[in-house]
């Protein structure tokens, strides 16, 4: 019997030459692959964002060419259709298609809007059917029945099932080593200890790429360097990133992890979110290589440093997902601390007197990348002290990052970041005065303001803006059992302290740009 003609569309962040799909030529399958304005235009996205997406979706679809698939590729510059909806109807048409396939999305929206064109497919006579993007190490519900019935859906919880499921780094069904968690020994600060081993040059080629971007009019924020664009845009870059990553960082990667440093955005972290988020790499693949390499011990990398690895990525990463397939879609409107403020302009420029925020922010537009503490302690700490709305703050994530899609962006935003969602993810609010930030970085001794200061026009805003905080959310924060030790040290302030913190305070949040 003749086999259906099939239409099978890849999106984006669907580019896992390992799937299934493309074992075997088949004649009566056409792939689909399209830059649209649907997702150019959903956020403001970085221009390095765009380019890469791109610049890996044609690197991807040749790819497949070569093998002697039939792709159907439509660039930015000849795509009439503003929606996936309205391409996929037209090509069903013109095609004469009788099936219409496709992974599993790993956004809410995409995944919603693609079900409702099912449902009219079908209507329709078209036959349609959803499959794995077989790149994760868990299904979208493995969290939700894991923590079925428990109060609280902690990460750690999380992680050692996983640990225990794969057997990565477990000796007789225990963690190697004794120990679970290696955290504690991966908390130092960088003072030029070692050398920092430059990364790659990778050399892509995206000059044309850029001018179709311009010539479109798509709007973007950041900047791009057309002579030096240095992420992974293909398998084979992403493997050798990996191997960089494991020869030359692993080393050092838990130990400065946490690390803010202003001379080098990267330190020794992987810059693997990119390729894997697109699914260039898998997570197997990049867990594996790096417990080779530590089992090899060929490059000298300690438990603690692996460890803090893995469970970035076995546990983390796959928690990440679970809680945004739990959670959704109420998830994306949450806002229990009731934050309402407007993003400082700041945020687009980096222009600021707080080096911290003008060192993480100015980065992020040169590079579309910050590192973790970078996000968290330093944008996200800010913008959680002076109650930025969630909304927007979920927006610029969204937009500026390389690796940023919605489901590994949210739940880090609104969940661990702003604590939006109450502590489903985390147990408390992650927030600091300017002390965090001075003993991880070397920012606070060339700021304009004085870390160690908490009064006066020189004092770090980061230092009343903390006291404030827990003050302002008494009522929803004092119980928890986390921050009695916080709440304990505000009581003992006196009212005229309390006064001070408060009016400067006050003053940063009316008008954060002024600082
Ligand atoms: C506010 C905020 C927003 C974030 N938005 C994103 C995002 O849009 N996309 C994204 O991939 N990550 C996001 N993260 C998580 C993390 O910051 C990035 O994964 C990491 O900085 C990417 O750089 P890297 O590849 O050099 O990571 P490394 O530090 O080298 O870590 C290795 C890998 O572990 C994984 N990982 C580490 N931490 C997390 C985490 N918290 N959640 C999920 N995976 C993790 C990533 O795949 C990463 O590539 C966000 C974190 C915060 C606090
Ligand atoms: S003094 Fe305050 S504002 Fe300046 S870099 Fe340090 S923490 Fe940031």
């Amino acid at each position: 019997m003749a086999q259906p003609q099939t239409l099978r569309l890849i999106l984006g962040d669907q580019l896992n030459t390992e799937h299934s799909w493309f074992r075997q030529q088949e004649d009566h399958v056409c792939y689909l692959m399209a830059e649209i304005r649907q997702e150019t235009d959903y956020v403001k996205h970085h221009i390095q964002k765009v380019t890469g997406f791109f610049a890996a979706m044609r690197s991807f679809a040749k790819h497949l060419e070569k093998l002697g698939h039939r792709i159907l590729y439509i660039p930015i510059s000849e795509n009439q259709s503003h929606s996936f909806d309205i391409l996929i109807t037209e090509q069903i048409q013109l095609q004469n298609i009788q099936k219409f396939e496709y992974q599993e999305p790993d956004e809410y929206r995409l995944d919603a809007q693609l079900q409702s064109l099912c449902e009219r497919l079908a209507q329709n006579n078209i036959e349609t059917q959803m499959q794995s993007s077989e790149h994760f190490l868990t299904q979208r519900n493995t969290l939700t029945l894991f923590f079925e019935g428990k109060k609280q859906a902690l990460m750690e919880s999380f992680y050692r099932m996983m640990r225990k499921k794969s057997g990565y780094l477990m000796i007789g069904g225990q963690p190697e080593g004794g120990k679970w968690n290696y955290d504690g020994e991966n908390r130092s600060s960088f003072k030029d200890q070692v050398p920092i081993p430059a990364i790659p040059l990778l050399k892509n080629d995206i000059k044309a790429i850029v001018d179709e971007i311009c010539a479109e009019n798509i709007q973007y924020i950041g900047e791009i360097d057309i002579n030096n664009f240095n992420w992974p845009i293909n398998r084979t870059q992403g493997i050798e990133l990996l191997k960089h990553f494991c020869e030359h960082l692993l080393p050092y990667f838990g130990k400065y992890q946490d690390a803010l440093y202003s001379e080098d955005p990267f330190l020794f972290h992987s810059r693997l979110s990119f390729a894997l988020n697109l699914k260039m790499i898998s997570p197997k693949e990049v867990i594996e290589h790096s417990i080779e390499a530590y089992h090899n011990n060929r490059h000298d990398v300690s438990l603690s440093q692996i460890e803090g690895f893995v469970r970035q990525i076995l546990g983390w990463r796959e928690y990440m997902r679970g809680m945004y397939w739990r959670e959704m879609p109420e998830y994306a409107n949450l806002n229990a601390l009731e934050h309402r403020n407007a993003l400082p302009l700041f945020y687009w420029t980096g222009n600021t007197k707080m080096k911290c925020l003008e060192k993480a922010i100015s980065q992020s537009l040169k590079h579309s990348y910050a590192h973790h503490i970078q996000r968290l302690m330093v944008t996200g700490n800010f913008a959680l002290l002076t109650q930025i709305d969630p909304d927007q703050l979920d927006q610029w994530y969204l937009g500026i990052y390389i690796d940023a899609i919605e489901w590994v962006e949210m739940p880090n935003t609104r969940g661990m970041s702003q604590y939006a969602d109450f502590g489903k993810i985390a147990t408390k609010p992650y927030i600091s005065s300017a002390n965090y930030i001075d003993k991880m970085s070397n920012y606070c001794k060339s700021c304009h303001y004085n870390a160690k200061a908490k009064k006066g026009e020189d004092s770090c805003p980061f230092n009343s803006l903390y006291w404030n905080f827990l003050d302002h959310h008494r009522n929803k924060l004092s119980s928890n059992p986390r921050m009695g030790m916080m709440y304990r040290l505000l009581e003992k302030k006196n009212q005229e302290e309390m006064q001070e913190i408060r009016d400067r305070a006050s003053k940063i949040i009316k008008n954060p740009d002024l600082f």
